[in-house]
């Protein structure tokens, strides 16, 4: 039996190489790659349920951080190494694959759709890199490619493989529709990561550039709240709703957690902050007029914020505090 390992997003592409597989008569064992920048797996799941295949998801492990630190291959817009990405996934898919059983890797990548991981030479790149080789198979655009190592080997037919090329999905979606994909089978096309975003990205380079001494926790904060560089070694993070308020109470009580204060409204109503790096007063103080600055003060009443750090809570009356802060130009140190 003919088995293959497809790397399922849960996009379009991905979904079509799986049916392109299965039309050949080729076993399908989907692998999902997940990392804390990326939230497909619902699609994913929903996606090999559809199409009636096995799914397997694989996390980051620890050296992924390596590689958006310092990526070979470089950043997309936002902070997204991706040719080093797919490069960390397809290694991963190569272990998977020894583990069931497969001959090749099957993928939905079609040369020339994203600027920064398909084009004809990134494919090649990610190919050797990952160590697969010809044992990397893409069938949306293998007959404008070099024949792979299971075409040649007869485990696949070249002729029903497809010469997709560039951005357009037109031709994907109609040939979905060949496959009998169903209208809500089809996604909108979406990359799923965080790091493409150049708001993410933002807070993501900041981190590597000025905090060199970053940890896995400084990362998964980057998903919360508004983030104010204070200086090198201190940010504020701000919750923006109730829900990121809660969320940075909890993450603050993390073992692994580099805040070193917490502050809360205590007299009016406003956003939680953490403050990771140094508490020094000066921080603190800089923190108290943000807490205010986008909290609900009464002008003229005695506006008090609690500050708790790891031995001692007391609280700071706020008034003074929330122009200092205001002074100190507060849009000119939010990371975005
Ligand atoms: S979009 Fe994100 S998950 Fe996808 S290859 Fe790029 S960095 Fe990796």
């Amino acid at each position: 039996m003919t088995r293959c390992v497809v790397l399922l997003s849960g996009g379009l592409d991905s979904m079509l190489a799986i049916r392109i597989m299965q039309e050949q008569g080729i076993e399908v064992e989907a692998l999902n790659f997940k990392t804390m920048f990326t939230c497909c797996q619902d699609t994913s799941a929903q996606a090999a349920r559809a199409l009636n295949v096995p799914i397997t998801v694989v996390g980051q492990e620890e050296d992924y951080l390596d590689l958006i630190r310092e990526p070979q291959f470089g950043y997309g817009k936002g902070a997204n190494p991706c040719v080093d990405c797919r490069i960390y996934m397809f290694q991963r898919a190569y272990k998977f694959m020894e583990t069931v059983d497969a001959q090749f890797i099957v993928s939905g990548e079609v040369v020339g759709q994203r600027p920064m991981s398909q084009k004809r030479s990134d494919l090649k790149v990610i190919a050797n890199y990952s160590g697969l080789e010809d044992l990397l198979l893409r069938p949306l655009s293998a007959k404008v490619l070099e024949p792979t190592k299971p075409e040649r080997d007869g485990l696949v037919d070249r002729e029903k493989l497809y010469d997709f090329q560039g951005r357009s999905r037109k031709g994907l979606i109609a040939l979905a529709r060949e496959f009998g994909f169903s209208e809500d089978m089809i996604p909108t096309p979406s990359t799923g990561c965080s790091l493409t975003e150049p708001g993410f990205g933002s807070k993501v380079h900041d981190l590597i550039q000025i905090q060199v001494d970053d940890t896995r926790w400084d990362y998964e904060i980057l998903n919360l709240g508004r983030h104010f560089r204070w200086d090198e070694a201190t940010k504020v993070i701000l919750g923006r709703d109730e829900k990121e308020n809660d969320r940075l109470e909890y993450i603050h009580t993390m073992p692994e957690a580099t805040s070193t204060a917490i502050l809360e409204p205590a007299s009016f109503t406003g956003p939680s902050a953490l403050i990771t790096g140094p508490a020094t007063s000066e921080a603190v103080e800089y923190a108290v007029g943000l807490v205010c600055r986008y909290g609900r003060v009464a002008d003229g009443a005695e506006n008090r914020v609690q500050v708790s750090t790891a031995d001692k809570s007391y609280d700071v009356v706020a008034s003074d505090n929330r122009r200092a802060a205001e002074d100190q130009t507060i849009a000119s140190l939010l990371i975005r």
